[in-house]
């Protein structure tokens, strides 16, 4: 571990808290605040991600030694470790939240790894900081795990996201109020260890654009371009506005796949928003099992449904257009921010073809096609259908002789399903029209379906299931878990279970159909 070589340009660059530890404070002219990880009890390493440990540089004698334990849960730090708390704002629910800042988060360094990329540990749960607000600055187990499971799961599907290296129970207890209904419970604490290039997020920007601090602003952009963006060229607001395509493009590209996969973030906040465009802080997410744009998993969001499933491309759109404001001084008109914002309409409809060219099986995705898929949707909306299923099994189906019978595994409701075949009947003769005038092969289409459409996705139920076995202290729910999600879109023959629907048992039941903030 003593060979992880740390390179902490975001303290090194940029102007920091002059105060230190943990007294509760609005950090003005500053966009971090230098603070240790609290110390825990006993720290135990329940699992970690062996290709994130590998990307820097870390082999199993590493990983297996008390020292990893220790480091990762908050009781010891390598030579080289600068620990902070970032200081951002953001938008919540649509409202300006002002500062908000990393409650429970701390940024340990920004290692140089094997792999040539710069990785910032991150530790989440590690302790109170300048920005906890009152709250007490830990995880608990149940949230740790879903976020160390999700995050590798996400990148194993192709989705950008921010990693986990590791999860490491605390020992300790955290009181939560998992309902915020007065029944408040001792829980197992835990610690996960994210890594990505950067936890920049929209809300780093916000918070010294409101507060009328255009130097710090620009500093952070010319800083955030610098390391997060080496690849851009040119200078002064044609090379901001660039910068800024790019953020707007990127953004398209995560949320494409988000709908592509059926992820719902929950809370798409501004400070929940990455600069890089990549999946960051994993609350109450949640996969749609059914297929239903209207479904969102966060109970705090269960009145407006702000968040829900097929509102995420607006929302991310929503929040650009409040990174635009942000950014806006930096600008003399407001011409090139209008231009990136339409950029992300742009490659956002761009991705979206491509999903359904994908997901589809096609060679390409003409006009018709995009029709085809909405009245798809339709249907799996109506008549309450599996996507995750649905999608894979299309893959299987003979379109020489269309029938429903193989597909019926994915439906969740015999009366809706009979109501609904001759309907389905009706489209999949439709499609299969549209294969046989498509230029791929069978085996071509399968092979392009096979590789969008995954087999095994971290089906809320499937958490749950792991978060039970682990609070009764097993942990082997996680690792079959995390194994099964280092290749979501192979079958896995043995592994049947992971690919089922969401059992009757888990409808209603907390942690598999709603969760709420507390974590
Ligand atoms: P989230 O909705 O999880 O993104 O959190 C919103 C804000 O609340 C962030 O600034 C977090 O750092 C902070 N926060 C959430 N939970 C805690 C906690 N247990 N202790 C301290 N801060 C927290
Ligand atoms: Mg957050």
């Amino acid at each position: 571990m003593h060979h992880l070589r740390f390179d902490n340009a975001f303290v090194r660059g940029l102007p920091g808290d002059p105060e230190q530890g943990t007294r509760q404070r609005q950090v003005l002219g500053a966009l971090y605040s230098r603070v240790d990880p609290t110390p825990v009890a006993a720290p135990r390493l329940v699992a970690y991600s062996r290709e994130m440990a590998q990307a820097l540089g870390l082999g199993e004698a590493d990983v297996a030694s008390a020292e990893f334990a220790a480091v990762f849960g908050g009781n010891a730090q390598l030579e080289g470790m600068q620990p902070y708390a970032a200081n951002y704002g953001g938008h919540q629910f649509g409202v300006w939240a002002d500062q908000l800042g990393d409650g429970r988060a701390i940024s340990l360094g920004e290692v140089l790894g094997s792999d040539g990329l710069r990785w910032e540990l991150q530790l989440k749960g590690a302790g109170r900081t300048p920005y906890s607000r009152g709250a007490d600055g830990r995880a608990v187990l149940r949230s740790s795990i879903r976020e160390f499971l999700c995050s590798e799961a996400m990148h194993h599907l192709g989705v950008p996201t921010t990693r986990a290296l590791s999860l490491v129970m605390t020992g300790d207890t955290v009181v939560r109020d998992m309902f915020y209904d007065g029944h408040p419970e001792a829980e197992p604490g835990a610690i996960v260890c994210r890594v990505a290039p950067s936890f920049i997020r929209f809300g780093n920007f916000e918070l010294p654009a409101a507060r009328g601090d255009v130097a710090l602003l620009q500093q952070l952009v010319d800083f955030t371009i610098a390391r997060d963006f080496p690849e851009l060229r040119g200078e002064g607001e044609a090379l901001y506005a660039e910068w800024f395509g790019q953020v707007c493009e990127r953004t398209a590209v995560m949320v494409a796949h988000w709908m592509r996969v059926g992820f719902v973030h929950g809370v798409m906040n501004t400070d929940n928003m990455s600069i890089l465009g990549l999946t960051i802080d994993y609350g109450p997410y949640g996969w749609v099992d059914n297929f239903d744009r209207e479904w969102t998993p966060n109970t705090t969001d269960a009145g407006r449904r702000r968040y829900r499933f097929g509102q995420q491309p607006n929302v991310a759109w929503w929040n650009l257009s409040r990174l635009a404001m942000a950014l806006s001084p930096l600008f003399s008109g407001t011409e090139p921010l209008q231009a990136g914002l339409d950029r992300y309409a742009d490659v956002y409809a761009g991705a979206d073809r491509l999903t359904i060219a994908a997901k589809l099986g096609l060679a390409e995705c003409r006009d018709d096609d995009v029709e085809l898929m909405r009245d798809l949707y339709a249907l799996l909306e109506q008549a309450e259908v599996d996507m995750t299923l649905f999608f894979r099994t299309l893959t299987e189906v003979d379109l020489h002789a269309v029938s429903l019978t193989p597909l019926h595994a994915a439906f969740y409701d015999e009366a809706l399903r009979a109501a609904a075949e001759p309907a389905f009947l009706a489209w999949l003769a439709r499609y299969a029209a549209r294969v046989a005038d498509d230029p791929l092969s069978d085996d071509q289409r399968r092979a392009r379906m096979r590789a969008a459409n995954p087999r095994y996705v971290m089906r809320n139920y499937l958490a749950q299931e792991a978060i039970d076995r682990a609070t009764a202290g097993d942990d082997a729910g996680i690792h079959e878990l995390l194994e099964v999600m280092r290749r979501p879109y192979d079958d896995q023959p043995g592994r049947e279970h992971y690919a089922q629907k969401r059992p009757d048992w888990a409808r209603q039941k907390a942690g598999c159909s709603m969760l709420s903030c507390s974590s």
